[in-house]
This record gives C-alpha cells, sequence and structure tokens, in this order.
C-alpha cells in the first residue's frame, strides 16, 4: 500500500540556505577549532623553550658565579698557604679585601685546624677566638677538602650556604679552612643575579631548589626555606636533568616549566609560566581572529543564501505552475512568462524548456478538445450546446435578438432518393449557405439532424424575418442536387418582446416553424400567441 506522507515538505530553497549556512558556519567552526589547536601547540612549545633558555640562562649565571667564587676562595687560600708569615690581622685584611671587591660572601672567615675562628670578616661580629666544636662548619672543617654546603639555617636563623677551601703549609700540615657564607635572603652577588626580574606580568617566575629539594630562592621569599622534594621536575633536578615539563605546581596551578640543572652547586633553576596565561593569549587571538572573519563570513553567508534562493527560484516558479495546471486552476498569462525565461543554470534552463514544451502540446490537446466538443464535426458550425451557453449570456445581458429555427423541407426523402452521403453533402453545403448570409455577429448552430438555429443580436422579428427571406430565396437557388430544389421552412421568435424566458423562446420559434411547415413548407411564420 502506498504509504501519504502528511509532513511538510522543504523547500529547496530552504535546503540550499540551510545546506550552505551548514557549511559555511562549520568551515569557520573548523578554522577556528584548527587555529585554536595549532596556535595552543605553538604558544606551548614556544613558551616552553622560552623557559628553557631562561632557566639555562640562569643556571648557567649561577654556575659561573660559584666558579668564580670558588676561583677567588682557592687563590685567597694559595696566597695565605704562600705566606705562612702572615700575621692574623694582614690575614683579616685579605679576607676583608676579598669579600668587599667581590661581593660574593656574606662573612669571610679563618677558622684554624683546632676549630678556633683566627680571623672574620666583617671584624666586628666578635666571633673571633670562639672555638666550634660542632655543627656544618665543624664537619666542613674536618672534611679538609673544598666543599659548598648543603643549605642550613645558621646561628642567625637564616637560611646559608658555606663554600670552604682547605689550607695546607708548605710541609702539608692541615692549617684549617677559609670559609665564606652566602646568606640566601641577604643582599650578596648570588641574590643581584636572582632578583632580576624574578617574574613579569605574564605571572612567569622562577625559583631555585637545591639538591635535598629546599626552596633557596622564590619570588615570594616567605616561601624560600620551603621542602620541594616531593615535585616530580624537583626530582629530576636532583638526579642532575634539565628539560621541560607540563605540571601542576604545589597549589595545582598548570604550568609550562622548564628546569636547568646548575652542576656547581647541586641547585637547580625552575623557570615557569603559568598556563592559564597562555590559554588567555589562545582566547584574545581567537576573538581577534573571530572579529576579523566574521564580518566576511556572514557577507559569504548571506551571498549564498541569495544565490541559493536564485537557484532555487525557477524550480519553485514551475513547480508551482505545473501544480496549478495539475488542480485545474485557470494559469494566467504573467505566470507562463516563467516558461519562457532562460537560465544560468543548466538545470533549470532544461527543466524550463521541457515544462514549456509540455505546456505547449498540453494547450494544443486542451484547444483541440475544447473545439471538437464545441463544434458540430459535419458542418463546422457550433452545436447545441453552446446554443444553450450563448442565450444563458445573451439573456444575463438582456440583450435584444431574434431566434431563427430553420428545417430542410422533405429532407428523409432526399436521403431515400439520394443516399446519406448526398444527404450529408447537402447539410454541409446548408451550412456554407447560412454563414454567408447572415452578419458578421449573428451565430449559427446545428441544432441536430437537419436543423439549424441562427442568433440575431440587436435584432427584431420584422428585421429578422428579412433575413430569413434572404436566407429561404438564397437555398432555394442554390443547386445542393442537380435539377432538385432545396427548400426551407423557418420560425422566428424574438427576445425579449416575446418572452424573457430563454426555454420558451425557442420552443415559440420552433411553434412559429411548425406553423410554416403546415402552411406548406418554404416559408417563414414570425411566432405571435
Ligand atoms: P419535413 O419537411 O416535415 O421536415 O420532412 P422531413 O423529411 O425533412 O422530416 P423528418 O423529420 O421526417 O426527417 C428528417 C430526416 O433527416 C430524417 C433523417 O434521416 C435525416 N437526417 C437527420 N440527420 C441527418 C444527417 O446527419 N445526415 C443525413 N444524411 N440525414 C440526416
Ligand atoms: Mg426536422
Ligand atoms: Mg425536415
Amino acid at each position: 500500500m502506498r504509504k501519504t506522507f502528511t509532513t511538510r515538505k522543504v523547500s529547496l530553497a530552504t535546503l540550499l540556505s540551510l545546506l550552505v549556512s551548514v557549511s559555511v558556519i562549520s568551515t569557520l567552526l573548523i578554522l577556528t577549532i584548527s587555529t585554536y589547536h595549532s596556535n595552543k601547540e605553538s604558544l606551548t612549545s614556544t613558551y616552553l623553550a622560552l623557559n628553557f633558555s631562561k632557566a639555562k640562562k640562569m643556571s648557567h649565571s649561577v654556575d659561573s658565579l660559584f666558579i668564580s667564587m670558588r676561583t677567588h676562595l682557592k687563590s685567597t687560600a694559595e696566597f695565605l698557604e704562600d705566606h705562612e708569615e702572615m700575621t692574623d690581622p694582614e690575614i683579616q685584611e685579605q679576607l676583608e679585601l676579598l669579600r668587599v671587591s667581590s661581593g660574593y660572601f656574606n662573612s669571610l672567615s679563618w677558622v684554624d685546624e683546632t676549630g678556633v675562628i683566627r680571623v672574620n670578616s666583617p671584624g666586628g661580629i666578635g666571633l673571633q677566638g670562639t672555638k666550634i666544636t660542632s655543627g656544618v662548619t665543624k664537619d666542613v672543617l674536618d672534611a679538609r677538602v673544598p666543599m659548598l654546603t648543603k643549605p642550613y639555617v645558621g646561628p642567625s636563623n637564616q637560611l646559608l650556604v658555606l663554600m670552604s677551601q682547605p689550607i695546607y703549609s708548605n710541609n702539608g700540615t692541615y692549617r684549617g679552612m677559609i670559609g665564606g657564607t652566602i646568606y640566601l635572603q641577604k643582599e650578596n652577588a648570588l641574590n643581584q643575579i636572582l632578583d632580576n626580574e624574578a617574574s613579569d606580568t605574564s605571572g612567569s617566575h622562577y625559583y631555585v631548589v637545591g639538591p635535598n629539594g629546599i626552596l633557596l630562592f622564590h619570588p615570594q621569599s616567605q616561601r624560600i626555606g620551603e621542602n620541594f622534594y616531593e615535585h616530580s621536575l624537583v626530582r629530576k633536578i636532583a638526579e642532575g636533568k634539565s628539560g621541560t615539563e607540563i605540571a601542576e605546581n604545589a597549589i595545582g596551578v598548570s604550568m609550562l616549566s622548564a628546569y636547568s640543572y646548575v652542576p656547581e652547586a647541586g641547585w637547580g633553576i625552575v623557570q615557569q609560566t603559568p598556563y592559564s596565561f597562555v590559554e588567555n593569549l589562545l582566547l584574545t587571538e581567537l576573538r581577534q581572529l573571530l572579529m576579523k572573519v566574521l564580518v566576511p563570513f556572514l557577507f559569504l553567508l548571506l551571498l549564498s543564501i541569495l544565490i541559493a534562493r536564485k537557484l532555487a527560484a525557477p524550480f519553485n516558479r514551475l513547480g508551482t505552475l505545473v501544480n496549478r495546471l495539475a488542480e485545474g486552476k485557470p494559469i494566467f498569462q504573467s505566470e507562463k512568462e516563467v516558461l519562457t525565461e532562460a537560465h544560468w543554470n543548466r538545470e533549470a534552463d532544461l527543466l524550463t524548456k521541457s515544462v514549456g514544451l509540455a505546456f505547449e502540446t498540453i494547450e494544443k490537446n486542451n484547444l483541440q478538445l475544447t473545439q471538437s466538443a464545441q463544434t458540430d464535426s459535419l458542418t463546422g458550425l457550433l452545436n447545441r450546446r453552446n446554443l444553450d451557453e450563448v442565450l444563458s449570456i445573451w439573456s444575463a445581458e438582456s440583450r435584444l435578438f431574434s431566434l431563427l429555427v430553420l428545417d430542410i423541407d422533405h429532407f428523409k426523402s432526399v436521403n431515400d432518393t439520394y443516399g446519406h452521403q448526398v444527404g450529408d453533402k447537402v447539410l454541409k453545403m446548408m451550412a456554407e449557405t447560412l454563414c454567408t448570409v447572415v452578419r458578421k455577429n449573428d451565430v449559427c448552430f446545428r441544432y441536430g439532424g437537419e436543423e439549424f438555429v441562427i442568433l440575431l443580436p440587436h435584432t427584431d422579428s420584422q428585421s429578422a424575418y428579412n433575413v430569413a427571406e434572404k436566407i429561404r430565396g438564397k437555398v432555394e437557388k442554390t443547386n445542393y442536387i442537380p435539377n432538385k430544389t432545396i427548400t426551407v421552412s423557418i420560425g422566428i421568435s424574438e427576445y425579449p418582446a416575446q418572452t424573457n424566458s430563454v426555454t420558451e423562446i425557442f420552443g415559440f420559434a420552433d411553434s412559429a416553424l411548425f406553423t410554416s411547415k403546415v402552411a406548406g413548407r418554404n416559408r417563414i411564420t414570425i411566432y405571435s400567441s
């Protein structure tokens, strides 16, 4: 069974517009998403690389600083070794010179092999002469090798590292060591390097961790001393590695981090940028991109919709036309114009031409059908149905007219004597006779058999009589059949003088015709009651 769809049908214009809109919008989406992703990748790798290079540079500076500190400390130690005769005040002067000129150390001291602080710079601290018996300084003294300690909290409750250089006399006896303190939260050469642009507006910053994961430097100085060892990248630094990674920091914020190992100290520099900064940059870029492309895209969308509607228009109009035809509605000339239009779209052009051809054929067939339905095939005159139509139109207009009913006399005998074919020929010729005699506005009908009706508009019965007489005379004189005279009898009635009923008007004329027949045929009678 055929299923009938009652759902609303979507028009071609809507479909095309939808298609175009979907394409344009998805193109915009794809462009946005791909731009977002490629920018995200490039920004991420750029920031990671940038951070790595900063961390490396910083670790290089710190490393060089430690090497330089070591060199200075070593040459001072060597100077003391070479000048064993130097007095304590002279040594004090040497240490003072190193401390002030280099700015590397916050304090310098010479501790002899017994642990007594012999010389201290700056001198005013009052440590001179005290003996060290335990603690980091004691361990370093006993180690008798150059050392850089892990950060530790000193007597003044501050975080510091100690760099030591042993002193040996010419015969190889151990004479103690020179130790330089570097306070991590105090002014010194190290802090000058670290403090430099520790953080910027992007939220990028760096921090420094010691070998045991202790935070040695951080832009928020109160955090110095915290233990960062749990951090994956801090553990990597502890293994002497350098690299980059995207990782969450202590408070769960995602960071683009780069870390670089400082070999001389065993420290690590971590340079990082919050991931949110890159995301904000991306969003700003996207917003700018959208601002730039939105107007052209909207324009493109509108243009495409316009073109889609234009493309669909001929199909739409053809569809409406064919639909009206199918529903049997009248089609106006203006609507038919669509059939003569040329289109740049091949399909529309082809379809228009095809529908045009189909229309022409249908109209021709229709015309033929109407004509054959309306005219009498033998004589070519209008038929009885037309008579009814014309009568109803004229009566509606209250038009004055006369009606003639004409009957061939003794026609049966014509058929009987000469045959039906001759009879038909006579009927045809009779029609021609009528047509030649009547005026342009008069209308002739074949009513049926050998009976004809003539309508004479704006003609009263007297004038109609004259026309009828002309007809009668002409018929009598015409040689329809050689040596045979054909005559006609005619009855006349007048509208609306005699009746204003169209059914009656024919009856009146017919009864007048009957009178003519009875009176001897070949004559004319005007109806009278
Ligand atoms: P009347 O003078 O009283 O009119 O006599 P009539 O013989 O003409 O009248 P009747 O009604 O008796 O005969 C009409 C004849 O017309 C009968 C029929 O054979 C003939 N006829 C009707 N239609 C046609 C036609 O189309 N062709 C031919 N050849 N004859 C027709
Ligand atoms: Mg008859
Ligand atoms: Mg007759």
